[in-house]
């Protein structure tokens, strides 16, 4: 069901103040937010403002007890200019599966769909055109009611707001295990894109920082026995040829990256596991010299390849990049979908509807 989104467009545009062949990663942001608030059980206002900050009451409850949750989306403009989404119905799902765990109110999907066809049509002009550019899209929901006491929120706000980003080449990772903090555990709300869990991680992340490393490789809760993702990625392996990532028992995020990455897989016919991963066996891998790679997976860098993994004072050094495969492979086949290179038979791509389109 499609619903009316009022749209106030801005006086002013900040496009023509942006370099685009030099964009500061999540500094920049476009002209226009969508904004939606729950209140008397239900959605309501919906509505497309000039981007810019609110006003906030001291006791809004988002900020004190945690009900806060977000999504990490992009578009990005094919070759021939057509801006698009990559699987925008599943971040859709997503946030409320999120909303749900969280006890929030979910948003309907289809127009949250709409919503973002009519935000990102509006400031299309800010996808950067280059392939591996993108206009980021940050949806975000948070409790409002300005109260103090542990309960459920009765009124929350939707935002929706975006800014274009560059090409991301990150080089490759350094990793180390964390044997003492945990990112999630079973029956918590790590599947979950909730705020608190990017808080608690960034103590764990800054003693991987002082001892050399780049991000943390998470382990489980219960034994810090198995792998479960790295940094805010998820995390695969090549072992002996065969593709392995962790199974999504309950404590690890469902990347659509990862999501994405095992269908390419699979329809390419390579052996692909997901399964229950122990460090141990990533380390006698390493020592039979049939680790062939390692990688993290997710939206922000699609692919981001591991050069090293610490574990217990045990370094693995991972083979060179000219070695790898599969990493390489399904970095450039998921960013060929988004530009068209490569013809899209998954449904994946979704082509923004233009303002025009949208005014009809
Ligand atoms: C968002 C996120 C991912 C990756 O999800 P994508 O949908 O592929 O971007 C993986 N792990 C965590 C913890 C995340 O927050």
């Amino acid at each position: 069901m499609t619903r009316p989104i009022s749209i106030t467009k801005t006086s002013q545009s900040k496009l023509s103040s942006v370099d685009f062949d030099n964009i500061p990663f999540g500094k920049v942001f476009s002209d226009h937010m969508f904004i939606a608030d729950y209140k008397d059980g239900e959605w309501q206002d919906l509505r497309i403002v000039p981007f810019g900050p609110m006003e906030m009451h001291p006791a809004m409850m988002g900020i004190h007890y945690g009900q806060s949750i977000f999504e990490g989306m992009k578009a990005s403009k094919m070759a021939d200019g057509t801006p698009v989404f990559f699987r925008p119905e599943m971040h859709a799902k997503r946030i409320n599966r999120s909303a749900e765990r969280m006890c929030m109110p979910t948003f309907p999907e289809d127009t949250f769909v709409q919503a973002l066809h009519e935000l990102v049509g509006l400031d299309a002009n800010w996808i950067p055109p280059h392939e591996g550019s993108a206009l980021y899209i940050r949806p975000i929901m948070y409790a409002t009611d300005e109260f103090i006491g542990v309960k459920p929120s009765n009124t929350y706000r939707l935002l929706i707001f975006t800014g274009p980003v560059g090409p991301y080449y990150p080089k490759p990772v350094s990793l180390i295990t964390e044997q003492k903090y945990v990112r999630a555990v079973r029956g918590g709300v790590g599947e979950a894109k909730a705020a608190g869990n990017y808080g608690g991680s960034l103590l764990p992340a800054k003693i991987a920082n002082s001892k050399g490393y780049d991000q943390v490789m998470w382990l489980d809760a219960h034994e810090f026995k198995y792998v479960q993702e790295v940094g805010t990625m998820n995390l695969f392996f090549v072992i002996d040829d065969v593709v392995v990532t962790p199974s999504t028992n309950g404590a690890i995020l469902k990347g659509i990256t990862r999501d994405s990455i095992l269908a390419i897989l699979r329809e390419k016919g390579y052996p692909v596991e997901e399964r229950m991963v122990s460090i141990d066996e990533i380390v006698s891998a390493y020592k039979a010299g049939k680790l062939q790679e390692a990688f993290g997976a997710g939206t922000a860098a699609v692919i981001a390849h591991v050069s090293k993994i610490e574990h217990d004072g045990f370094l693995m050094e991972l083979p060179p990049m000219e070695d790898r495969k599969i990493g390489p492979m399904l970095k450039d086949e998921i960013n060929g979908l988004r530009s068209g290179r490569l013809d899209d038979h998954y449904g994946w791509v979704v082509p923004v509807k233009t303002a025009e389109a949208v005014a009809i």
